[in-house]
């Protein structure tokens, strides 16, 4: 399977992503991790896409282009993936098609993950990050056995920089302007399926997969 989960800042994309990648067997692209893993090292791209990130807007189109290039590039490139924030904006969308194209690996499903704007705001303000294998937690929805620490390595977690209420909304905003466009341009290709991102994750993950199904 080779999808791309499009949703909201906070739909819980990166949980049903990392969840969707266990199960399936299925290479997770999240180019939002990507990004803080070269942040945090300090390389080029991450110095320059630093300040986006922590603003809230977007990174130039060409970097995330080539940053995801790179990954179908290599000859350890994965042939099932789950695409996990990318691409956010028509340019991108425009941008992945011809780097699948060559490898001959076509798009089977885009799953939207629909969340309203309010629930997001009050979902970001309780989550917390293993900084070590970036899995999500949150107080209420999906608390970490002990308070504070990461289930798989017990490292203490932290809350994104991006996580305030003021930078939640400005990516909210970025969302509607941006990434909402892709919906309709993948409608035509007959590959939108939209998927209620409200309740327990195990729910969500189920309508997911049943919207992986072939259309009958
Ligand atoms: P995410 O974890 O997907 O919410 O991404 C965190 C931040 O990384 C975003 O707010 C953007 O600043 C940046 N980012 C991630 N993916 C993209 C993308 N496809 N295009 C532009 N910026 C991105």
């Amino acid at each position: 399977m080779r999808l791309i989960l499009l949703g909201p800042p906070g739909s819980g994309k990166g949980t049903q992503a990392k969840l969707l990648s266990e199960r399936l067997g299925l290479a997770h692209i999240a180019t939002g991790d990507i990004l803080r893993e070269a942040k945090r090292l300090g390389t080029p791209a991450g110095r320059k896409a630093a300040p986006f990130m922590d603003s809230g807007q977007l990174v130039p189109d060409d970097l995330v282009n080539e940053m995801v290039a790179d990954v179908f590039r290599r000859d350890d490139r994965p042939e099932k993936f789950i695409l996990d924030g990318y691409p956010r904006t028509l340019a991108q969308a425009a941008a992945l098609d011809p780097v699948l194209r060559q490898q001959f690996l076509n798009l089977e499903r885009v799953i939207v993950l629909k969340v309203d704007d309010e629930e997001i705001v009050r979902r970001l303000s309780g989550r917390w990050i293993c900084p070590q294998d970036q899995t999500p937690y949150h107080t209420t929805n999906n608390p970490p056995r002990q308070p504070g620490r990461c289930d798989v390595c017990q490292t203490p977690l932290v809350q994104r920089p991006d996580d305030t209420e003021a930078t939640v909304r400005r990516r909210l905003k970025l969302f509607h302007e941006s990434t909402e466009e892709l919906i309709p341009f993948y409608r035509e290709q007959g590959l939108v399926r939209e998927v209620n991102g409200s309740g327990d994750i195990e729910s969500i993950y189920g309508r997911i997969v049943q919207a992986l199904q072939p259309a009958s």
